[in-house]
């Protein structure tokens, strides 16, 4: 029997599992694909203050968001510039695979390939059915065994029994649903693409029913091997899809863009967490837990935050013997208390931006950039923290009528 199984090689997982594995335990890491960081779903872009705090080598940096740009459904633009830079853009696969790589330093024991299936409580432990990828025979590197990573079975599946499990598997919730933790409330569909693109040094945001309705629209650019590349992508409460390819062809025909025909990647991103973020004897955490920043779906920081909470839980229980939900408790208090209160203030703040109409979101733009706001807002902006932001725009009169307004329609 093992001590912690974790379900999912992302942030969250190798965070959880490294913190827990450099107390000692003995923990082994779930990871369906054959290669961590691979496929790749998100932006990379992480607030430059957590940058700086993780500790990361700079070569996983990209690029530097020093301006944003955001763009109105009639193209008015506020330019924010604030006097130190907002956030970096990093190589999202080679961001975990660096992690992955503290975690193995850190004696965790990495198995590739291998899907979680199915999770039940027994007497004094979880049992994991897991699956193993067709033609998959290994964990770790193509060509052999790499160090940290082992074989479950050579079976096709297979079970594995640990004192708890910690369920870091991104946006997905079937176990979280079997176990009682339930679902996130609200969810945004997404579409993202990465190109070659020219004219663009600095990252714009666009909002619009016309662009992504209820959310928005982003090109973030950087530089890879001597050339100018974007991320592009929409995130909206309906066809982010149909939305990009209408960005991808307006760029194009402005002469942004070479070649439309481009891999597009779907998927989608919580934006309110579960109600019950643990179960006797297990913790969910990171996208498994809809842990995200509500007003952008950002969610690399909130998943590294909430793994020290689940990290810091799992070793209290070790201690004290002591699995069941009551104790599992604790780590909802712990996350909570980090960020509990900036995730209720960007929902309520969600609620009230996804009403806006386009006129409102022109009206917006016009006072930002007519009295000085721009000014206030940005000695205010933190990339991760939205609070003192968003207690800004909805205490200025002009600002937060026209936010308000939505609530009574
Ligand atoms: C288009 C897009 C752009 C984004 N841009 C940004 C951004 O710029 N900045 C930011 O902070 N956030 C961004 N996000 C959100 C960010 O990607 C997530 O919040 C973050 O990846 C969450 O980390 P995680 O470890 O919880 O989950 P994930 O990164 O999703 O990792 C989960 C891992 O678990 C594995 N897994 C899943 N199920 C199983 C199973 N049953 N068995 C074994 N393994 C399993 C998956 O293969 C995956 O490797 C973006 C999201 C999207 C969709």
């Amino acid at each position: 029997m093992h001590d912690v199984v974790v379900v999912g090689g992302g942030p969250a997982g190798c965070h959880a599992a490294s913190l827990l594995g450099q107390r000692g335990f003995d923990v082994h890491l779930l990871e369906e694909h054959e290669t961590i960081g691979e496929p790749v779903d998100c932006s990379g872009v992480i607030g430059f203050e957590a940058f700086e705090a993780l500790g990361l080598p700079a070569r996983l940096k990209l690029g530097e968001i020093r301006t944003l740009t955001l763009v109105s459904p009639s193209e008015l633009e506020v330019r924010f510039s604030p006097p130190s830079p907002l956030a970096c853009v990093v190589n999202r696969g080679a961001f975990d695979r660096a992690l992955a790589a503290q975690t193995r330093s850190a004696g965790v024991t990495f198995h590739l390939g291998t899907k979680v299936a199915d999770l039940r409580l027994q007497d004094g432990c979880v049992e994991i059915l897991f699956k193993r990828a067709s033609g998959s025979d290994r964990c770790g590197s193509k060509t052999g065994q790499s160090p940290g990573v082992a074989h479950l079975s050579k079976s096709p599946q297979g079970k594995i029994k640990a004192r708890m499990a910690i369920l870091a598997g991104g946006p997905r919730y079937g176990l979280q649903r079997r176990l009682g933790m339930g679902r996130p409330a609200d969810f945004l569909k997404t579409a993202q693409t990465e190109a070659k693109i020219q004219g663009f040094d600095e990252a714009r945001v666009f909002m619009g029913s016309r662009v992504a309705p209820g959310s928005f629209a982003w090109i973030v650019p950087f530089q890879k091997s001597n050339s100018s590349f974007a991320r592009i992508g929409v995130s909206a409460k309906v066809a982010p899809l149909r939305f990009l390819r209408d960005l991808l062809a307006r760029l194009r025909s402005r002469g942004h863009l070479d070649c439309l025909d481009i891999p597009i990647r779907s998927w989608v991103i919580p934006v309110r967490p579960l109600r019950r973020t643990y179960a006797e004897r297990v913790l969910a955490v990171g996208d498994a837990a809809g842990q995200t920043k509500p007003t952008t779906g950002g969610g690399i920081v909130y998943a590294l935050l909430s793994a020290e909470a689940a990290a810091e839980t799992a070793a209290a229980a070790f201690e004290r013997g002591d699995f069941s939900a009551a104790m599992m408790r604790t780590y909802q208090h712990k996350w909570r208390k980090r960020l509990g209160r900036e995730i209720r203030i960007g929902a309520f703040f969600r609620r009230l931006a996804e009403r806006l109409t386009d006129q409102e979101i022109d009206d917006l733009f016009r006072i930002v950039l007519s009295d000085g706001v721009l000014r206030a807002v940005t000695t205010r902006a933190r990339f991760d923290w939205h609070r003192d932001v968003i207690s800004f725009a909805l205490r200025h009169p002009a600002l937060g009528r026209i936010f308000l307004r939505g609530l009574f329609r």
